[in-house]
Parts: structure tokens; sequence; C-alpha cells
């Protein structure tokens, strides 16, 4: 597959992240809050954008899960995401960003389709860089980017983010 560009995003050293939104305990397999999702995490982290699918049903989740909310089925697959899909809801974060992405802000927050939803597709919300608000229209083009999440400290967390195709 192609490989995406890496955005770094760094966060400041001076302030503690907050349990709840540390996705650090996660990205390890052999950490206290270990999950059957490490997989999401470590594709991240090899710059692949994936999801499940459940294997009886067909319906794909997002974001990644244990059980089928749709059929109860466990059996489900690592699938990846398709590079293209299109804005489906946008808004711009001006003021009140989280404190560890406050210099980034004002930024946009959208809403894309991936695949064809919600047949055979995910809806996925996440933070938009390098456009404005003004700029963006519903039916745009997008694909997603892994973000490299530098500090605090020394660990690098991954996510993604959207961009304009
Ligand atoms: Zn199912």
């Amino acid at each position: 597959m192609a490989s995406h560009t890496r955005r770094k995003l760094k966060l400041p050293d001076q302030i503690p992240l907050n349990p709840l939104l540390d996705l650090w305990e996660q990205q390890e397999p052999e950490g206290p809050d270990a999950t059957r999702i490490y997989e999401f995490y470590r594709s991240l982290a090899e710059g692949k954008f994936v999801t499940t699918r459940c294997i009886t049903c067909g319906k794909i989740h997002f974001p990644p899960l244990i059980v089928c909310p749709n059929c109860n089925g466990e059996d489900l697959e690592w699938i990846e995401i398709p590079e293209e899909g299109e804005l489906y809801a946008f808004t711009e974060l001006k003021l009140g960003a989280p404190v560890i992405v406050e210099d980034y802000a004002p930024f946009v927050i959208a809403v894309a389709r991936f695949g064809n939803y919600p047949e055979n597709g995910v809806q996925i919300s996440g933070m938009m860089f390098d456009v404005s608000y003004e700029d963006l229209k519903v039916g745009d083009r997008v694909t997603w980017e892994i973000m490299e999440i530098v500090g605090p400290g020394d660990k690098t967390r991954y996510w993604y983010c959207f961009t304009r195709v």
C-alpha cells in the first residue's frame, strides 16, 4: 500500500496528559490496559489505518470493536480503510481547544466517509490540517494521514487526521 506522509504533532512537555486522553497504555501489547484492539495502534505505527469488519454479517465498524453491534458476532477481521473518502461534515474549532492541541487552533474537525457508507464503509471524525474552514465544502475528497504525537517525555503515540486530496 502507498505510504502516507507522517505528520508530527508536538505536545508541550510541561502539560501532563489526562490519563483518559492518553493512548499510550493501549498501544502496548503487554501494558496494564492492553486491549484486543492493540492491532489498531500497531498498524498506525506502521503507517496503516485499519479497522474491524464482522466476518458473519459483513458490517464494518469504526472505531474497531471486539464484538459486532449488528449481530453480536465475535468473529472480526482487520481491514484497511480506503485511502480516499468524502467530506461529510465539518466545523472549525477556534476557541476552547483541549490544552494539548491549543497551539494548533484554529483547526477543522471533520466527519469523513470512506467506502460505501453505511452498507460497506465507515464514518470517521478527526482533525483536519492545511485547510481553512472557508475553503472546504461537503463532498470534497479527503485522505487520511498518520500523526506521530511526540511527547510529553520520550514517548511517541500514533493517531490519524485528515487532509484534502
Ligand atoms: Zn456482525
